[in-house]
């Protein structure tokens, strides 16, 4: 069996990592052909060194930085026009996408678009244009297996179904670093506490939305593309220990679970090795141990954001760019400490109000609306 070539966008984030733990498990299957990174030039040297990727994929500040250093043949790319190309190259197989925001979406239309199998982690691409990205999937035979937690669990407990059968999804939530404060206290806690998640260690960015439960409002989104669901179908479900990471339910009133210790490399690995399984050396789940799984429903008034999310899934069209954009906004706002927590969601909503809807979009109105929700966010937020 010839190994896998696998490129990895985003290979210093956390994804990345992951991912790269599992290559280096099974060094007869995968084999990296490209790496792509834009900040972290320090461990991207590491990695080159460790993995001899064909190529590596870097913005400025990392052709300055490889300037004359010796990287044992790997060629370098530039982030800005060679990333497309890269994930088409006919003898890629797998696209890991673990870069986040819509700047994945260019790469992601290109590995589908040219039949490879996809294993995005990124959910800014599916958010914003999901219709378009299944739709051209389905034209190139490209296979997109989820990595984010919730859709592998879900895109797991599909397989050997039949489809028709598929009565809703529950997709659960750990609940985040808010789930047990009061409403009143959310601006009283630091940056740095709502940073601190008690289940998965993440992004900045995708912490927050995991506190605001925005992130889950992003995934329900996700969820609807991938699995061509109605937002009738989809039922959020907080699950504090984060061991059920969701769940299928079928017409017979059976409902089919996906559990697993919270470890990225268990659907990473599924990604890179589906319709087949490998041992993945983690420590097994102790059921003894855990005793209890807890189950609770998502208080709406206290995180608007789901609501805000299902109503923009709701719509559909331009929408949930505008969403994802305006939140990107207001996120960063609140870790450059301009802005309180509760004002992500005051100016986000406020955004998505004022957007004049198109629906079936084309890319060019994906991205154009895109621009508009971040200049549109900007005001907002000097106007709080
Ligand atoms: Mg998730």
């Amino acid at each position: 069996m010839a190994a896998k070539n696998i490129v990895i966008l985003g290979s210093t984030g956390s994804i990345g990592i992951s991912t790269l733990k599992v290559i280096e498990r099974y060094p007869a299957r995968f084999r990296v052909f490209a790496l792509s990174a834009y900040n972290n030039v320090q461990l991207l040297e590491k990695q080159i060194h460790t993995f001899r990727p064909r190529y590596a994929v870097v913005s400025d500040r990392g052709m300055e930085y490889f300037r004359g250093r010796s990287l044992n043949g790997t060629k370098l790319l530039h982030v800005d026009h060679d990333l497309e190309d890269i994930v088409a190259r006919r003898s890629v197989s797998h696209v890991v996408i673990g870069m986040r925001g819509s700047a994945a979406l260019g790469p992601f239309l290109s590995a589908v678009n040219n039949g490879k199998t996809v294993a995005p982690a990124n959910k800014e691409a599916l958010v914003i244009a999901g219709e378009l990205i299944m739709r051209q999937a389905r034209r190139h035979n490209a296979v997109i297996v989820p990595v984010d937690s919730e859709q592998s669990a879900i895109f797991q407990c599909l397989q050997g179904q039949n489809r028709p059968e598929l009565k809703k999804i529950y997709l659960t939530a750990s609940g985040g670093t808010l789930r047990t404060v009061a409403r009143q206290r959310f601006d009283k806690l630091s940056v740095a506490e709502i940073l601190n998640h008690p289940r998965w260690k993440m992004g900045k960015k995708i912490t927050v939305d995991s506190a605001t439960l925005m992130n889950k409002g992003f995934e329900i989104i996700e969820a609807l593309r991938l699995f061509d669901l109605t937002v009738e179908q989809v039922e959020v479900v907080i699950h504090p220990e984060a061991i059920i990471h969701s769940m299928v339910e079928y017409v017979d009133g059976s409902i089919i679970a996906q559990l697993g210790v919270t470890d990225m490399r268990i659907p990473i690995q599924y990604a890179l090795t589906y319709p087949q399984r490998l041992d993945a050396g983690l420590k097994p789940l102790n059921f003894a141990r855990l005793k209890s799984l807890n189950f609770e429903k998502p208080d709406y008034r206290k995180f608007p954001a789901l609501s805000l999310a299902v109503a923009v899934a709701r719509q559909g069209g331009t929408l949930p760019s505008v969403l994802n954009a305006a939140d990107e906004e207001a996120v960063e706002a609140f870790l450059n400490k301009q802005i309180k927590l509760t004002d992500i969601y005051r100016s986000v909503e406020k955004v998505v109000a004022r957007h004049r809807v198109r629906a079936k979009p084309n890319l060019n109105q994906i991205l154009e609306a895109d621009v508009w929700a971040r200049e549109e966010t900007r005001k907002v937020i000097s106007e709080l």
